[in-house]
């Protein structure tokens, strides 16, 4: 049987969660799917020292924790489930969770996050947050005054790599080719950061460590001469892939499959959908971004449905 729900939040990030805060204070009744993982990219980190209000720091899944039981306590439906498939070329919008639960809802917010790519290799997952991570600015902080390594040639690399250089004795850049896709003004800066060493045509082997990291092996592609770093940090800056295959077909996307919205707010090209979080912002791609966007989504969903009647 089809349930008819007032606004569907798609996705338990930080953006989900506060979408979902806003919008039980508003009375929207919100439904809530948490989806594959259950407060997001924050739950395989350790601590954050970055979100605001906590002065000594948190652990990423503590505070998703909280993020939930607020959004509860405030009477958001979550639910655990997948949405599977969506149609958004007629009102009131179909959502399928799971593939055999049909939602029509009146508004729908899509708040999938992007999930980081990684290079795969078995080394890489046994020493994930200890020591690997995917993001510099949230784990650059504990290797301060220590060498690390950052896989990646785009600009995100070159960015953290920036990032790192300014609290990190050493930064070694790998880079897969013999040029980097950076923008010009992102490789001037990181060529001429003293303590960044970039190392071209140059993959990783296996990163090292018993418990924690403490090297990497890497390769010449060309030469294939191997050689060990000796790093505590490694990090990997190859990407991100927004979560948006189901919406593919239903809704604009941009050429990497980000979710357009119109600039200053969170709206979409489908009005009564809105877009929140990293799955329409691979620029900032915080915590408290997310959480920002989350709550314009929740104030633009309440204003969307208002003008309905
Ligand atoms: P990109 O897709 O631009 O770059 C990914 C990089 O990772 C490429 O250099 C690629 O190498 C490398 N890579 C991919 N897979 C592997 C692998 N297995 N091993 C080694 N290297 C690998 O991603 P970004 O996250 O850097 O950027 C995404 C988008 O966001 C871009 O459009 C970028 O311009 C934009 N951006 C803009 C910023 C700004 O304006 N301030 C900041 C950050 C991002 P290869 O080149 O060999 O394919």
């Amino acid at each position: 049987m089809t349930e008819k729900v007032k606004c569907l939040i798609i996705g338990s990030g930080p953006a989900g969660y506060t979408a979902a805060i806003y919008a039980s204070r508003a009375d929207m009744k919100p439904v809530i799917y948490e989806g594959l993982q259950p407060g997001g990219q924050l739950t395989i980190t350790t601590e954050v020292e970055n979100f605001p209000g906590f002065p000594h720091g948190v652990q990423g899944p503590e505070l998703m924790d909280m993020f939930k039981k607020q959004a509860e306590r405030l009477g958001s439906d979550i639910r655990y489930g997948l949405a599977t498939k969506v149609d958004f070329s007629q009102k009131p919008f179909k959502v399928i969770i799971d593939d055999n639960h049909e939602i029509e809802a009146q508004t729908v917010i899509i708040a999938t996050g992007a999930s980081a790519k990684w290079l795969g290799i078995p080394s890489e997952k046994r020493l994930n947050g200890a020591g690997v991570s995917a993001c510099a600015v949230c784990d650059g902080f504990f290797y301060r005054g220590k060498d690390v390594a950052i896989v990646g040639a785009g600009d995100s690399a070159a960015e953290e790599a920036s990032y790192l250089a300014n609290i990190c004795n050493k930064v070694y850049m790998l880079v897969r080719k013999d040029k980097m896709r950076a923008s010009k003004a992102m490789i001037h800066r990181v060529e001429n950061t003293k303590n960044i060493e970039i190392l071209y045509n140059t993959e990783t082997v296996e990163i090292l460590g018993d418990k924690v990291v403490d090297g990497v092996r890497v390769k010449n592609n060309i030469t294939n001469e191997l050689k060990t770093l000796s790093v505590s940090g490694f990090f990997v800056a190859i990407g991100h892939n927004p979560n948006t295959e189901i919406f593919k077909g239903f809704i604009e996307l941009d050429e990497q499959g980000y979710i357009k919205t119109i600039p200053g707010s969170t709206k979409t090209n489908i009005e009564g959908v809105f877009a929140c979080g990293d799955v329409q912002d691979k620029n900032y791609r915080q915590a408290v971004t997310a959480a920002g966007s989350g709550c314009m989504a929740a104030l633009d969903a309440e204003r969307y449905l208002a003008s309905q009647h």
